[in-house]
């Protein structure tokens, strides 16, 4: 008897590994009231063949033993790196894989703004999963496609969350040498349907069609980034992350998939050949290189991610940091977020109330912490007013 009922939730990443691999298609992927994905096997074309059970990169889990490398770097091309969430390191990569004739996977909006994994093969195609999209991609059939190219002896560079990584590494099931991977240090997904609400909110408050959305403008700083919708009637919103509705949701940790509060995935040893990260913290280690555009930190977790290190290391500035040093700055690496008390009721009303209630009811800030902002945004008026801010800050730097 072949058992892949999800018992529970926190088991299942929704990777869709079982849903690529079972040779009768009988495994839909459906959502539940969050919005997020779980497998569905029709158990009258199930031919118990427990190839899902044998993939699920849950249930077997790779132990990786490696010596990652920790490097800070930003792409020399600025237009580039502006357009990218942090450094545009996954350009410089996936530009090298297309020139090799290689097909780059990654994550993109579809014609509806719902955010899923597809591939491209040109340069000018890119610009589609440059910048990060703070949503559970679907992965869809993407696995199959990948392999039908590496089993054409196409390069593949496979972009994703860690726990997609090791989804498609176990679905694809042996070393192909033409496989490159890259994952992300993980904050965590948020449920599509939480991003499809929003998606509408935004529609509603501004009467239009959106027609471009970035999570991450850096028209502020790379630090206090922004979210842009552009509408079809040439409205624009636009907000920083502090005051942005769906990031406070995302940031405040009410909407994440279950599985990502006992993440598996969280390590340095990881199964991709690169991680790419922001580096946060990089103007208290490496103040050289913090101009606030982006600069990102990665980790080189294999031979084959040094050799491409080395092809693209002369369109780079980089410098080599300590791995432990560096994830002092950045816990997501390594430690799963705590579960919000408030993530039911959340839920619960998500259907109920508009997403700017929603928010201001379950994601609002303790009080200590509204006081401390409003002591630290009136302070930094002050300074800018009296033109001392630049001085405080390199007096800050030195300490
Ligand atoms: C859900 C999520 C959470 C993250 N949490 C953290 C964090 O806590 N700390 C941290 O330092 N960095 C985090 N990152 C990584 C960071 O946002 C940047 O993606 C990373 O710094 C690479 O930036 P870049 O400038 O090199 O590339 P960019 O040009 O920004 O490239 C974006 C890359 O991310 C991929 N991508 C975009 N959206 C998704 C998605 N929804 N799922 C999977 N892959 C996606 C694209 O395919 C592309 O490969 C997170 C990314 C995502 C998607």
């Amino acid at each position: 008897m072949i058992d892949l009922e999800i018992k529970q939730k926190i088991d299942c990443t929704g990777c869709y590994a079982c849903f690529n691999i079972c040779p009768k298609n009988c495994i839909e992927m459906e959502n539940d009231y969050e919005g997020f994905w779980y497998p569905k096997v029709d158990s009258n074309e199930c031919i118990k063949c427990e190839q899902c059970i044998r993939v699920c990169p849950i249930l077997n889990k790779t132990i990786v033993e490696n010596e990652p490398m920790a490097y800070a770097c930003y792409n020399k091309d600025e237009n580039i790196r502006i357009n990218s969430s942090s450094g545009g390191i996954f350009t410089l990569v996936a530009e090298e894989i297309i020139n090799r004739g290689g097909v780059v996977f990654g994550v993109g909006f579809d014609e509806d703004f719902n955010v899923a994994h597809s591939y491209v093969e040109s340069y000018g195609e890119l610009d589609r999963f440059r910048g990060s999209k703070y949503v559970q991609s679907k992965i869809g059939d993407t696995f199959k496609q990948a392999k039908d190219f590496l089993d054409q002896g196409r390069e593949v560079l496979f972009t994703g969350t860690p726990c997609q990584i090791a989804g498609l590494k176990s679905y694809i099931g042996k070393d192909y040498n033409n496989l490159f991977c890259m994952d992300n240090i993980c904050h965590g997904v948020p449920s599509p349907k939480v991003w499809r609400k929003y998606v509408d909110f935004r529609e509603r408050k501004s009467g239009s069609k959106v027609q471009r959305i970035s999570f991450r403008l850096k028209d502020e700083g790379w630090k206090r980034y922004s979210v842009s919708f552009l509408f079809e009637n040439n409205t624009e919103y636009r907000d920083n992350l502090r005051n942005d509705f769906y990031m406070r949701a995302f940031l405040k940790d009410v909407c994440l998939r279950p599985s990502c509060y006992a993440c598996e995935f969280k390590t340095l040893n990881r199964e991709s050949d690169i991680t790419m990260a922001d580096f946060w913290g990089i103007q208290r280690i490496l103040p050289e290189m913090d101009d606030d555009k982006g600069t990102s930190l990665i980790f080189v977790n294999s031979p084959k991610g040094q050799a491409m290190i080395e092809k693209v290391k002369d369109k780079m500035i980089y410098k080599l940091v300590d791995i432990h040093q560096a994830v002092s700055f950045n816990s997501a690496a390594i430690k799963s977020v705590k579960l919000n008390p408030n993530r039911e009721n959340f839920f619960e009303e998500l259907d109920e109330l508009d997403f700017d209630k929603l928010v201001k009811k379950y994601c609002a800030d303790k009080l200590s912490i509204r006081v401390k902002r409003k002591i630290i945004t009136i302070g930094i008026f002050i300074l800018k007013k009296t033109g001392t801010l630049n001085l405080v800050k390199s007096i800050l730097r030195k300490n």
